[in-house]
């Protein structure tokens, strides 16, 4: 019988338009421009070149020591605004209006520095969002006075404490759920990242402190400390009561919080918990003791001639941050690791409270996938971590075919990599992931829509039928 081949989307972006045909029955492509062609969305963005230089090193997480080094004071920082509301921003945040280091900006929203409001906007005009406020840094620093120093924590109200800690710029929520467990990751969640380790091997007695910190906040019945297998010695005598330290074996995905906290529900019997990572910990624990405000991040920085731990102002570019680095027009810079990261368009884009890693891949390491067909050969089935169907989800996100994602339990996916890693066909499978996610969100809020205008009409229809029976 002759397969039905249907056209799926034409898609028009940038003046090319692309043709997408694919058979329902088989899930196979006789011709089509895959989504590999279309500069579709940020799915495209995921370092798959990283990958070729991962290949034979078996996904183990350095535990190497890498002491952490202060990076230059940028000259001017950018902080991504959220809830950016026009109106109501340029009213608050007028050029040329002094700044101290953990001001609360607007709700949720601090200066990282002390400087002077330079104004805000995106960063190219090309890319819409986010808006980005420019803060010039002046040389001296003064810390916002609302944040003090607490050194008797112990003593104080939970809830007291809470607020103090929101005020630091670490995002806690308004008010904590009680919780039974709370897990503290030191296990670096990619191969090549060197930060939450280091933090440890630097801080000790800070991140016990910080540990007791939490079990007073949450009155949880347990706080583990999870620490990579060659960092259990140097810590595990520190384990006290209702603090306890969990090894974990160095190897990817091991590190990922989605993974860690299912490891840590099995073997601890969790029923509710609280995640954080050691650096938020430790940030916790400076917020009180010293009263500083959340204002750097530890960063692995690597290029060529090897890799370094460096602590960053929060909205430094990253042109500024590698200014000294050679990188020519053709490297791949990646912001995250090299699986879950995203490739850096712009080096004005600035250092977040959640860039843990800048990656500069020379340009010949940079591998590029070509979407050939899947061989049904079963290794990313067998590699995915939360074991999905990763061969079929991938054929269906390939031909449009959304619907049939979600159901299968896309959402599942942690976006880890490691099917594209294995696969021998060169599927670019997160990307395709990707974007059956994005596309599977559209389509689960058109239903939703359709669900409550069908739920309408049908209220009106039986509105008007008891009109009607009324006046007859
Ligand atoms: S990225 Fe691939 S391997 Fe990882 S969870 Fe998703 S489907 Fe599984
Ligand atoms: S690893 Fe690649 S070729 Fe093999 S089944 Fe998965 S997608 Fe297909």
């Amino acid at each position: 019988m002759m397969t039905a081949w249907r056209i799926a989307k034409y898609v028009t972006k940038k003046n090319k338009r692309f043709i997408w045909l694919y058979s329902r029955k088989n899930l196979t492509r006789r011709w089509a421009w895959t989504i590999s062609n279309a500069p579709f969305n940020t799915a495209m963005y995921w370092p798959i070149g990283a990958i070729k230089i991962m290949k034979g090193q078996e996904l183990l997480l350095k535990c190497e020591t890498k002491e952490i080094a202060d990076a230059p004071q940028p000259a001017e920082v950018l902080l991504p605004l959220r809830d950016f509301d026009i109106k109501k921003d340029k009213k608050k945040l007028k050029e040329d209006l002094p700044v101290k280091t953990g001001q609360q900006l607007k709700p949720g929203f601090f200066s990282t520095v002390t400087g002077t409001i330079k104004g805000f906007g995106p960063l190219t005009p090309a890319v819409a969002e986010p808006i980005y406020l420019r803060i010039a840094v002046s040389d001296s620093e003064e810390i916002d006075p609302l944040l003090q120093a607490e050194p008797d924590f112990l003593e104080q109200e939970p809830q007291a404490l809470l607020e103090k800690l929101n005020r630091a710029n670490l995002g806690f929520c308004e008010e904590l759920q009680p919780v039974d467990t709370v897990v503290v990751s030191a296990v670096d969640e990619e191969p090549l990242i060197m930060v939450y380790g280091q933090l440890l091997r630097e801080n000790k007695e800070r991140v016990f402190a910080g540990l007791r910190l939490l079990k007073h906040l949450t009155s949880a019945q347990k706080v583990v400390l999870a620490v990579p297998q060659p960092l259990y010695s140097f810590v595990s005598g520190a384990a006290a009561d209702g603090i306890e330290v969990h090894s974990v074996v160095p190897r990817y995905p091991n590190g990922l919080p989605e993974i860690l906290i299912r490891d840590m529900a099995a073997a601890y019997n969790v029923d509710s918990h609280l995640f954080l990572n050691v650096e938020k910990l430790l940030a916790a624990a400076a917020a009180l003791t010293d009263g500083k405000p959340f204002s750097h991040k530890v960063v692995t920085v690597i290029d060529k001639q090897g890799a370094g731990n460096y602590r960053v102002r929060i909205g430094t570019p990253l042109a500024e941050l590698l200014k000294d680095r050679r990188i020519k027009d053709n490297d791949k810079v990646i912001i995250g690791g090299p699986f879950r990261g995203s490739t850096c368009f712009d080096l004005s884009m600035p250092v977040t409270a959640a860039t843990d890693c800048i990656y500069i891949q020379d340009e010949n390491e940079v591998a590029f996938f070509h979407n050939n067909q899947c061989l049904n050969c079963g290794r990313c089935v067998r590699a995915c971590p939360v074991d999905l169907d990763v061969n079929l989800l991938g054929r269906y996100a390939e031909f449009a075919i959304f619907d049939q994602c979600l159901e299968m339990d896309l959402k599942n996916c942690i976006e880890c990599g490691l099917c594209a890693y294995v696969c021998p066909s060169g599927r670019s499978l997160v990307q395709l992931l990707r974007l059956a996610k994005s596309e599977g969100e559209k389509l689960e809020s058109e239903l939703e829509k359709e669900a409550v205008n069908v739920l309408e009409d049908k209220q009106e229809e039986n509105k008007e039928e008891k009109d009607g029976e009324r006046l007859s």
